[in-house]
Order: C-alpha cells, then sequence, then structure tokens
C-alpha cells in the first residue's frame, strides 16, 4: 500500500509565469482543506538545499490570485543538480516531516523532480508553468495565455507607430525553442508573416512576400519572430531585409521580459486553480510522480519520466492561416 501523504511542500522553480501565484494558492488551500499541513519552498529547489522552508496558513495566500511572479521566488538550483545537493534536500524535508511535493515549473523542473523520487521515496507531483508551452501532455501551460496576451497588447500598439510612418516592424517574442507565443501573437495581431524554430526560415520567401506587398503599397507591415528561431532573431532578419530592400523603412522591437510579467488571465487564474488542486488529490489519492496537464478541458495525468519538451511540429495550418489572412 502507498503511504499516505501528510505534511507537503510546494515550490516554485525555474523561469517564472503569470499564475504560478494562482497555482501556489490553490495547492495550500486545498491541502488545508484536506487536513495536510502545507510547507512553502522559497526559491524552488534552492529553498531545499538551503532548508528555507516555511509553514503556510491559509492567510499565507491571501491576495495574489491576481499577482504575477511568485511570492514563493524561483531560482535555477545547481546544487540539486548533484546527489550531494539532493541529499542535503531529503535531510532537511525529513527534519520536518515533509512527505509530499508539489513543484510547478517547466520540463527542467520536472527533470528535478524525477530524478529526486528515484533516489528517495518522497512522492512528486508536477504542474506546468511556463510561459511557452512547450511541455507535452498538456493543451496549456501556467502563464502561456498571460504572455501572449502581453504580446498582443504590445503589438496592436506597434501597429500603431507602423502605420503612421509605413513601416515595416520586426517584432520579437520569447521562445527559445517554441514558436506557440510568436504563432499565437502573430495570428491574433495580423501580422503578415510568423517566423518560428519549429519551421525553417525561408529568407528568400519573406523578401518576395515584402517586395509584392511594397508594389500594392501595403500600409502596414508586421513580422513576428520567436527568439530562437534559428536565422537568430529579429535583428538578423531586420539586418538582411535592410540590406536587400533599402527602401523599406524597418524597425525592430524586441518585447523580452515583459511577457514575463503582469497579473495573469482569467484562463491562467482558472488552469493555475485547477491544477493545483487537482495536484494536492494526486497527492492524497496515491498519484505519485505525474505531472498534472489539461487535454480537452480535462486533467490529464502524464509520468514525470514521460515529460519532455514538446517538439511537435506545428501544424502546416497554421501557417497556412497566417498567410492567407494576411494577404
Ligand atoms: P524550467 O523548469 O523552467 O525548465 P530549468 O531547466 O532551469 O527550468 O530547471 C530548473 C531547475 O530544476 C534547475 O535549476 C535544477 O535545479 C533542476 N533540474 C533540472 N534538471 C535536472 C536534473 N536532470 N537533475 C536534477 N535537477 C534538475
Amino acid at each position: 500500500m502507498k503511504k499516505k501523504v501528510t505534511k507537503i511542500g510546494v515550490l516554485t522553480s525555474g523561469g517564472d509565469a503569470p499564475g504560478m501565484n494562482a497555482c501556489v494558492r490553490a495547492v495550500v488551500r486545498t491541502g488545508i482543506y484536506y487536513g495536510l499541513e502545507v510547507y512553502g519552498i522559497v526559491r524552488g529547489y534552492t529553498g531545499m538545499v538551503e532548508n528555507d522552508i516555511y509553514k503556510m496558513e491559509s492567510g499565507s495566500v491571501a491576495n495574489i490570485i491576481q499577482r504575477g511572479g511568485t511570492i514563493l521566488k524561483t531560482s535555477r538550483c545547481k546544487e540539486f543538480f548533484t546527489p550531494e545537493g539532493r541529499k542535503k534536500a531529503y535531510d532537511n524535508l525529513i527534519k520536518l516531516g515533509i512527505n509530499g511535493l508539489v513543484i510547478i515549473g517547466g520540463d527542467g523542473s520536472f527533470r528535478g523532480a524525477q530524478t529526486f523520487s528515484n533516489e528517495y521515496d518522497i512522492p512528486c507531483v508536477g504542474l506546468p508553468g511556463t510561459i511557452d508551452k512547450d511541455i507535452a501532455g498538456t493543451d496549456f501551460t501556467i502563464g502561456f495565455d498571460t504572455a501572449v496576451n502581453t504580446a498582443v497588447e504590445a503589438i496592436d500598439k506597434i501597429r500603431d507607430t507602423a502605420d503612421a510612418h509605413d513601416r515595416l516592424f520586426i517584432i520579437e517574442v520569447m521562445g527559445r525553442d517554441a514558436g506557440y507565443i510568436a504563432l499565437h501573437s502573430g495570428i491574433a495581431t495580423g501580422a503578415q508573416n510568423v517566423l518560428i524554430p519549429e519551421r525553417k526560415t525561408d529568407i528568400e520567401e519573406v523578401i518576395k512576400q515584402l517586395e509584392e506587398k511594397e508594389r500594392r503599397h501595403k500600409l502596414v507591415n508586421l513580422i513576428v519572430v520567436a527568439e530562437g528561431d534559428e536565422f537568430g532573431g529579429a535583428d538578423e532578419i531586420a539586418k538582411i531585409i535592410k540590406a536587400r530592400l533599402p527602401i523599406q523603412d524597418v524597425r525592430v522591437c524586441i518585447l523580452g521580459h515583459i511577457q514575463r510579467g503582469g497579473s495573469p488571465t482569467c484562463f491562467d487564474r482558472l488552469i493555475a486553480s485547477r491544477m493545483g488542486y487537482s495536484a494536492v488529490e494526486c497527492l492524497m489519492e496515491g498519484k505519485f510522480n505525474v505531472f498534472v496537464g489539461m487535454v480537452n478541458n480535462r486533467m490529464h495525468f502524464t509520468p514525470l519520466n514521460e515529460a519532455v519538451k514538446k517538439k511537435q511540429r506545428i501544424s502546416e495550418e497554421w501557417i497556412k492561416i497566417v498567410k492567407i489572412l494576411a494577404s
């Protein structure tokens, strides 16, 4: 029989994402509702290794559902990659009697949890908190919707100035390995092209399209590029376009870290709350070492050892939609 979980630790790890607070709140309040003791672990695995852990009450998570960032702080923890670091972390948990963990983070944090639960008998449940939406086994990740909406709001503003000056703007959004922010925000803002890591960028095609638009005196030209596009991001694309089409008035805008912050959208608060609640249920029901995702609007559980970066091909239909709607 699986052992009973009575004291749980919750942590946020890796890259921060809006909605992590709503998720922590859901874990804490669900845990307390079911009679568990809940402990906040500060700065991800660092807090586990350094024993920066405190008991949380219902009031500890008051007034945070609407706040970006994470009250628990986050970090990348080198020591946790080592067996010695993980041993320290385990000893600290045992001292407090913590016998279950909820890890809110990306695929890296899940790998850490998997390694840890292989070595020590502490069940872990992961929750996907990352703006990139790049984890296989879930349709959405906590933070993605907010990041996309932030990008859309910014690009709409850029469209105004692009229109006033008849300029071409190359806008770089986040996404080192995944183009979802670029694709979603590009379609939602009527960009004429979206360049993403999942697809080889054909610069000749980009130039041809711009020449065609120039002939037709198309006034607003926006190209959205993911930072991880293999061509080298917005600056590189702009350099080539300027050299090939000197009459184009080209500007670059790199949105950067604004995409990580801000108040989470209703959608992110909702999935964060549902996932946080579900994680505690998993620990109570003995559904250990999984991460909780959402597929077709239902909770979906994937073993942590199968949690991998989503490397799926983006459907050609999405690219076709960009082209048709911008023509
Ligand atoms: P994210 O969770 O956003 O993908 P990282 O990849 O930086 O972020 O991972 C966050 C932390 O998880 C790392 O700093 C490290 O402490 C831990 N971690 C990641 N991979 C492993 C691993 N293979 N073994 C142990 N710990 C890991």
